[in-house]
């Protein structure tokens, strides 16, 4: 029966086929519908959690791997990063059910912090990667990574691209392979734990492990030779191969699905039967490279191709078959439209007093690092998950001297990013005297990716009641002095400008929490606002909160403030902001 599916549809799909009964992760475009798909259609068979964040993602897949689940753990490319303690680790270990990291990297960074190409990573840490090109081989290839990961007892690195994650193709869908459920918990001491004397033994055994799957690449249909004009000899993977095979079909083709290790002999025979070789490929010269250091001429690769952004595929059609394409004139001329808070968002009021107390903010990853766009301009600094509490502190060290007011430093984190590893950063804070003030901004959700559960929200991914971790306690029984622990309306501009007022004169840490749910997730609307055109001068300073509801309308002197009703949440923000009483409840 063929489906049409989104590539996370299909990964979600190809795990309940391979007989996956545990997958974990943490949220993060482009690899949040993954969970999302198995959650909803296939969650009698395969247990799902959102995890903290993804080293303990991995970490539990890890356990139930071992336990001999076959296990998935799927995070974004900068994901990764977080997990890759635990996963140059098990690689070591190995497994016993078959366990696949899914890595979705993001070129173009379309809603990421930075562009990374998690290829690297299985060089790096040592691990098989496969990588699909379509929604097919998400399915296909997925399965193939668990017969992989059980045959060389190793996890395998899935690695896909926001193009494959989310773009639809048709795909032959079949049917489970039921496993027989584990019943038995073998005790494997030098297996399982790594202690240096256990551990110094497997990194030989990798190393075979790494030659017997050269040898396997070779023959295994994961890797695919498509002869045609010998002229031109493409080596190619993932969705490059689209780009390359749309551009000249008639070429020769090593279209490779197992990237790591890479065919070493399959490759160098192919470059024999073609007159010139051209590796195609995005990001980083990954597979450029190992092909050139096989000794194999390249005559094009990373001189022709980008090695910043998405590969366009006007780009490989220009650079492989010389045919310019013009872009569309409109496409061209478009203004750019940067991506605003939502009407009502509980973020809004929070940034316009942080801008007007001209404190130095330390920012994290959520809808809330749109506070450095303009008007606000209000977040001067976000490094990555979890950042903005220890740079907050160790700004504020360096700083310890300054008595200049704007030398005082917030660090602003979501609740969802606190649970993730913000966290740590307050305990190392609290432990070595620090002074900054943390506003942990508690909209009961993983507001950037969609709108997923988190530690704090009292249900799990599968829909089950779960304990309710409450911040306010969790911040004081780490330390913070209960005089300390603020808890502020987000929408009553007063109360958060004078309770930030007071800790920022406090040489101590103070956290400062707003508990104001997403309006999105929670579907909040009060009575709309309007503006009283009597009392309105002009002046925009409503304007500063850049919600979409707000406008002005009208010419000359009739030039006034308008609100959209079918925007405005009734949040109030804006009209606290007004001076001249011009806004008021419809
Ligand atoms: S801040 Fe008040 S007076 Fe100024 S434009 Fe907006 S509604 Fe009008
Ligand atoms: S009250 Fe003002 S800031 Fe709030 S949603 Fe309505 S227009 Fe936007």
């Amino acid at each position: 029966m063929k489906e049409v599916l989104l590539g996370n549809e299909a990964i979600a799909r190809g795990a309940w086929e391979a007989g996956v009964t545990f997958a974990a992760a943490y949220p993060g475009t482009p690899s949040t519908e993954i969970l999302q798909n198995i959650k909803a259609d296939y969650s009698k068979d395969i247990y799902c959690q959102w995890s903290p964040n993804e080293k303990t993602a991995l970490e539990v897949a890890v356990g139930a791997a071992i336990a001999g689940a076959r296990s998935l753990a799927c995070m974004k490319h900068v994901g990764v990063n977080v997990a890759a303690d635990p996963l140059f680790t098990a690689v070591y270990t190995g497994i016993r059910g078959g366990l696949v990291l899914v890595s979705a990297d993001d070129p173009y960074l379309h809603s990421s912090q930075n562009e990374q190409d998690n290829r690297n990573y299985a060089k790096f840490s040592k691990i098989p990667m496969l990588e699909p090109s379509d929604s097919q081989e998400a399915k296909d290839f997925l399965k193939a990574a668990f017969e992989i990961s059980e045959q060389f007892d190793t996890p395998v690195l899935f690695r896909t691209t926001t193009r494959i994650n989310h773009s639809k193709g048709v795909v032959e869908v079949g049917s489970r392979e039921e496993r027989p459920k584990p019943t038995d918990l073998p005790r494997d001491v030098k297996k399982y734990t790594m202690l240096p004397g256990f551990a110094r033994p497997k990194h030989p055994v990798i190393e075979e492990k790494l030659a017997k799957l050269k040898e396997y690449g070779v023959t295994s249909p994961l890797n695919r030779v498509e002869m045609g004009d010998t002229s031109l000899g493409i080596i190619t993977s993932g969705i490059s191969y689209a780009y390359a095979k749309e551009a000249v079909p008639g070429a020769s083709f090593l279209k490779l699905g197992l990237t790591y290790p890479l065919p070493e002999a399959l490759i160098r025979d192919f470059a024999q039967h073609v007159d010139r070789v051209v590796v195609v490929e995005e990001l980083d010269p990954f597979l450029e490279e190992q092909v050139r250091l096989l000794g194999v001429e390249v005559s094009h690769g990373k001189d022709l191709f980008p090695i910043v952004g998405e590969l366009e595929p006007g780009v490989v059609l220009e650079k492989l078959a010389g045919v310019k394409t013009a872009v569309p004139a409109a496409a061209a001329g478009l203004p750019t439209r940067p991506p605003v808070m939502c009407p009502g968002c509980s973020h809004r009021g929070v940034f316009h007093v942080l801008k007007k107390l001209k404190v130095f903010v330390s920012g994290d990853i959520g809808c809330y690092t749109l506070g450095a766009l303009p008007p606000f301009n209000a977040m001067h600094a976000c490094l990555c998950m979890g950042g903005s509490i220890t740079m907050a502190h160790g700004i504020s060290k360096v700083m310890a001297g300054s008595t200049d007011p704007l030398n005082r430093t917030v660090a602003v984190i979501g609740d969802s990013t606190f649970f993730h590893s913000g966290i740590t950063g307050l305990i190392d804070m609290i432990w070595n005297g620090g002074n900054s003030v943390v506003m942990i901004q508690d909209n009961r959700i993983t507001a950037m990716t969609g709108g997923q559960q988190t530690p704090g929200t009292g249900q799990t991914l599968m829909g089950a009641e779960a304990p309710q971790i409450d911040i306010e306690k969790l911040v004081l029984t780490l330390g913070v002095k209960p005089a300390n622990v603020r808890v502020v309306n987000a929408y009553d501009l007063k109360q958060v400008e004078t309770v930030l007022k007071e800790e920022l004169s406090k040489p101590e840490p103070s956290v400062v929490i707003t508990k104001d749910p997403c309006v999105l997730n929670y579907r909040i609307k009060d009575r709309p606002m309007k503006v009283d055109p009597e009392a309105c001068t002009a002046c925009k300073q409503c304007l500063q909160v850049s919600c979409i509801a707000l406008s002005m309308q009208g010419q000359g002197d009739e030039r006034k403030a308008s609100i959209d009703p079918n925007f405005c949440t009734g949040c109030t923000v804006c009209s606290q902001v007004c001076k001249f009483d011009a806004i008021q409840q419809a």
